[in-house]
């Protein structure tokens, strides 16, 4: 969630909707698999609240600080694989990659099998108090990543926080509850996670095994341990993921989940509860 590079940046570069000049990269060729480009049924509409089948075990894989070293083979693996995914992107972070809006752009324009969400711009800076003491330039912190990366939607996690905000479910520590509420009251949905998949804070990569990754899948579901019953939001890094070798490891994770015939693989815009998505 949170990387001391991030600090230094932050405080090296100003907070600016200003894309790089130099940026003149091309982004990444679409090509989603017909099965899901032709189905507009995945796709739901202004107003329209989605109705998730019972009979259903929903997943909602959840990659957050993009754009960066690894969002681009999480994409393209989850895009061969056919499955959707959600792109949690920090602002500052396109100014650190030539390419990284043109790997915004790629995610946005990928809907409805990729959807691009807020995850503030400067990520707090990694100073999570200070951030959140101050809910108003919080709030305009993520009001700038909305209007940098053209988000679609009223969908934002919170930096370093697992805090829900929904249409009529709240679940804010005393630290972001201010932040929560103003962002409630602007009509945003806020989005945690019911388990990580957590990764080396020195070499980013993965921490547990794909197989330790389904079984604990299994069980939240088994004992009904999700936020919201049959559906599970996974937490991960794009960065994790930037080497081929934990590559295959998201890949195995991803086999193993779909193996249950229940199993869907959803993105977050279709979370029971969520408000009416202002931006859709
Ligand atoms: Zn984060």
């Amino acid at each position: 969630m949170c990387t001391r590079f991030l600090l230094l940046v932050g405080s090296i570069i100003g907070l600016s909707c200003n894309p790089n000049p130099e940026n003149t990269t091309t982004p990444i060729k679409e090509e989603i698999p017909s099965n899901i480009a032709h189905d507009t049924s995945l796709s739901i509409s202004p107003q329209q609240v989605y109705q998730p089948d019972k009979n259903k075990l929903y997943i909602y894989l959840t990659f957050d600080d993009g754009p960066q070293h690894g969002t681009e083979a999480v994409f393209n693996l989850c895009k061969t694989e056919g499955i959707k995914a959600s792109f949690f992107m920090v602002g500052l972070h396109t100014k650190l990659r030539s390419d990284g809006m043109a790997l915004v752009d790629t995610v946005r324009s990928a809907y409805p099998q990729f959807l691009l969400a807020n995850h503030s711009f400067t990520h707090a800076n990694g100073k999570y108090k200070k951030f959140y003491t101050q809910p108003d330039s919080a709030y305009k912190d993520f009001m700038l990543a909305q209007t940098c990366l053209k988000v679609p939607y009223s969908i934002i996690r919170l930096p370093g926080n697992n805090g829900w905000v929904l249409s009529d479910t709240q679940h804010l520590s005393t630290l972001v509850r201010a932040i929560g509420k103003k962002l409630d009251s602007a009509g945003y949905n806020i989005i945690g996670w019911d388990m990580e998949w957590h990764f080396d804070k020195h070499s980013a990569k993965p921490v547990q095994s794909a197989q330790t990754i389904i079984t604990k899948a299994n069980e939240l579901f088994q004992e009904n341990k999700t936020f919201h019953a049959n559906h599970l939001v996974i937490l991960m890094h794009d960065r994790m993921f930037r080497d081929s070798a934990d590559l295959l490891k998201l890949k195995e994770m991803i086999t193993g989940l779909r193996a249950n015939p229940s199993v869907v693989f959803e993105t977050v815009d279709h979370y029971p509860g969520l408000k009416w998505l202002n931006n859709r």
